[in-house]
């Protein structure tokens, strides 16, 4: 785990030598702590309803411009089924935090999953926002093995801002991560770089925050204002000490990541393809990441999921996408991850109060 010291000087550094030698450092403890595989999730995105207004995502309940929709039982399953088609072992449901997605709704999906045949070794990730204690157990006691929970900013200040409580009680991600790991599920978490009004300081903090949590997941992408939001009509620049929202430093914070968590599976993000749709994919990969998440939405959906605009999946058809990206992961001497791709450290975890029970 780098220090303080190190961590700044490693936001801040330019030098492409210095910056190569970081690269190959973490792409050297990637290699040795997860491997060369890549592993496939096929992302569905079930639901752009959303009852909360964050101030910078187009699927915020004010903007009354989006068409919503969200996906039937049967059209889930579809979609399910076709992560399998593809050889992904993984499917992750991910939506705004949709009221009209019930607890016992979801717990039926996720039943239907584990119990159709052509479904059942798929691992169900959840990505559905806040939810209460008994929501997530029932989900958990259900099927569900891996919940997604970013807590965007380690900055408290910051957060409250940008992501403003859904009512005068503000719910703290913390203590749902914590809960999510007490229900046994496997955690994911993850923060946006480059926010107005976040420091250089606040993205080390980010670094320490993960070191402490040791999450199983860790998702990074830049700051992408949908235009039509408060915060996408302001303007921001990069300056002194505020990181800017691009390729190269929400690179050097996954390679920052990886170092801080060797062992988690962090995914080469959506976010950061956008920014550099021919390339990105690749970069994060090569910058310490061992995950993608290819788009199994069907595509009258996947335009209207709009948290920011021009998504780099938002085109592509699913089968592009998968053709596209095999070649390329294995041109580069890695390979494709084949089966569930648990995290080493939730395998560990599990097999070690196992081992207490007994
Ligand atoms: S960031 Fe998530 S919770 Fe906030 S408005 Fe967008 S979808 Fe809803």
């Amino acid at each position: 785990m780098p220090s303080r010291t190190d961590i700044l000087a490693r936001l801040r550094e330019n030098d492409p030598a210095r910056l190569e030698e970081f690269r190959k450092h973490a792409d050297d403890v990637r290699r040795r702590n997860v491997g060369d595989d890549v592993h496939l999730r096929g992302l569905l995105e079930i639901s752009n309803h959303c009852r909360r207004s964050c101030r910078y995502c187009g699927l915020r309940a004010d903007n009354t411009d989006l068409t919503r929709y969200r996906m039937t039982k049967e059209e889930i399953l579809a979609g399910a089924a076709r992560a399998v088609q593809f050889g992904y072992g993984t499917v992750v449901l991910q939506s705004g935090e949709d009221p009209h997605i019930t607890a016992d709704g979801m717990a039926e999906v996720i039943r239907a999953i584990r119990s159709d045949e052509r479904t059942s070794s798929l691992a169900i990730t959840l990505s559905l926002g806040e939810r209460s204690e008994d929501e997530l157990a029932q989900w958990r006691d259900a099927g569900a093995d891996r919940y997604l929970l970013r807590f965007e900013t380690s900055n408290r200040r910051l957060y409250r801002k940008i992501h403003p409580p859904r009512s005068a009680e503000a719910t703290d991600r913390m203590e749902l991560l914590a809960v999510l790991r007490r229900l046994g599920y496997e955690v994911g978490t993850g923060v946006m770089v480059g926010i107005p009004g976040q420091t250089f300081d606040d993205l080390a903090d980010d670094i320490e925050t993960f070191a402490r949590l040791q999450p199983d997941m860790i998702g990074l992408g830049p700051y992408l204002p949908h235009p039509e939001t408060p915060l996408g009509r302001e303007a921001t620049t990069p300056g002194e000490e505020q990181p800017a929202n691009d390729e190269l430093t929400t690179r050097k914070m996954l390679a920052l990541t990886r170092l801080a968590c060797p062992k988690a599976n962090i995914p080469s993000t959506t976010a950061l393809a956008t920014l550099n749709p021919a390339d990105a994919y690749q970069t994060g990969l090569q910058w310490g990441a061992n995950v993608i998440m290819p788009n199994v939405t069907p595509p009258n959906y996947r335009a209207l999921y709009e948290i920011y605009p021009h998504k780099s999946d938002s085109q592509e058809s699913a089968e592009e996408f998968h053709d596209t990206w095999i070649r390329r992961i294995t041109a580069t001497g890695r390979t494709i991850g084949i089966g569930r791709g648990d995290s080493p450290s939730y395998i560990r975890r599990t097999l070690m109060s196992t081992e207490v029970v007994q």
